[in-house]
């Protein structure tokens, strides 16, 4: 039965999901790749269908000649910022089909097209996709070349291809792991291991610039260590590092899926609640400041921290809401320290003036 209108854009849809699954870290790089690819493949190309029309090889020149131009208009589309007419994965179909052709008119040099095939599939779709479609690729051109050609060609073409396919994905678990190495230096602090004061505004710009949809719930807790400079001055600055470790230690001990705390700077820290209002995150608040006090993070001295917590309010800034908790954490050093203190209507007015 022919495909209708919308199973084909949910086709399309489809392929243009798996081409972006979060798992592919080639994803954000695929149209200046693709631009410079398509380029060279649309040049390459021109030579061999010129000679497949001359030698009257017209089905191959005809896909090559297809192919060049659905290239070409994804290229142009990368070039003017457009997104592009093609989806790249869907382009493997004509490739394909181009292989299939060439093999079973020319025999042989049809077969060596499989290896950037294979390689550019890698390109164009998620990992566990790529991965996939590569193998069943491998087996199709193993039988394609039995059928068409012989076995013990088809044996070599099996184990080079193979060996393709195990060597693109020992570099791109490499380039992976790179990736990830650099995102986490990216948003981590490298003393505690919480995420940056970076980071933590795209997460708080983030949250405000939704709020503007529509209503969130979300809380900060400003966390200062209490007292921190007499521990430097007793222990020395080394040992000031260790217990800002053990403190995010104990504070991370305690917190649940979704809860992020990030570092404010030196001994300052902002726990970000989301879908907690103030009498939930008191509850937090509460929980944490108890599991410093209690966790031995100097012997025979007694290490405390003082919380603000602050409400997310409509139409406040990050700067605004953060002041707020600030507010809050100002009362709680006020009050005695290693305490929680809710920010009230006058540090919301104060923050906001
Ligand atoms: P309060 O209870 O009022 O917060 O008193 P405090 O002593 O904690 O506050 P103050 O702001 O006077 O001192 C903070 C100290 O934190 C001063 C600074 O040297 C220290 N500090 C900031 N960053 C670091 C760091 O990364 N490592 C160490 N060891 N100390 C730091
Ligand atoms: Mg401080
Ligand atoms: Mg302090």
């Amino acid at each position: 039965m022919a495909m209708g209108k919308q199973e084909t854009s949910a086709l399309i849809q489809w392929i243009r999901d798996v081409a972006t699954a979060e798992s592919d870290s080639l994803a954000p790089y695929r149209d200046r790749v693709m631009h410079s690819m398509g380029g060279v493949t649309v040049l390459l190309l021109t030579p061999f269908t010129i000679n497949n029309f001359l030698q009257q090889r017209y089905l191959v020149a005809l896909i090559l000649l297809f192919i060049q131009a659905l290239t070409f208009a994804n290229v142009y589309a990368v070039r003017c910022g457009r997104p592009v007419p093609v989806p790249f994965a869907l382009l493997l179909v004509p490739f394909l089909a181009g292989i299939t052709a060439a093999v079973m008119i020319q025999g042989v040099p049809g077969v060596l097209w499989s290896y950037p095939v294979i390689v550019y599939s890698y390109f164009v779709l998620s990992r566990r996709v790529a991965i996939a479609c590569s193998l069943a690729m491998l087996c199709y051109l193993s039988w394609l070349t039995v059928h068409y050609i012989d076995s013990a060609l088809a044996l070599r073409v099996f184990g080079t291809l193979l060996l393709t396919i195990i060597m693109i994905n020992i570099v791109l678990n490499v380039i992976s792991d790179l990736h990830q190495t650099l995102a986490k230096q990216a948003l981590t602090d490298p003393l505690t291991g919480c995420f940056n004061r970076r980071f933590m505004e795209q997460n708080l710009e983030v949250l405000v610039a939704r709020a503007e949809r529509h209503p969130i719930m979300a809380t900060v807790l400003m966390i200062d260590v209490d007292l921190f400079k007499p521990i430097n001055d007793a222990y020395g600055h080394d040992r000031g590092d260790l217990v800002l470790q053990g403190i995010v230690q104990a504070v991370g001990e305690r917190l649940r899926r979704g809860e992020r705390l990030f570092r404010w700077g030196g001994e300052e820290f902002l726990l970000l609640l989301e879908h907690t209002d103030a009498d939930g995150a008191v509850v937090v608040a509460e929980d944490i400041r108890r599991a410093v006090e209690a966790a031995e993070i100097l012997p025979g001295r007694s290490v405390t921290i003082s919380i603000g917590v602050g409400q997310y309010q409509a139409g406040q800034s990050v700067e605004a809401w953060t002041k707020t908790a600030d507010a809050a954490l100002y009362r709680a050093k006020a009050a005695g320290r290693n305490c929680v203190v809710r920010a009230d209507v006058v540090d919301v007015a104060s923050a906001t003036a």
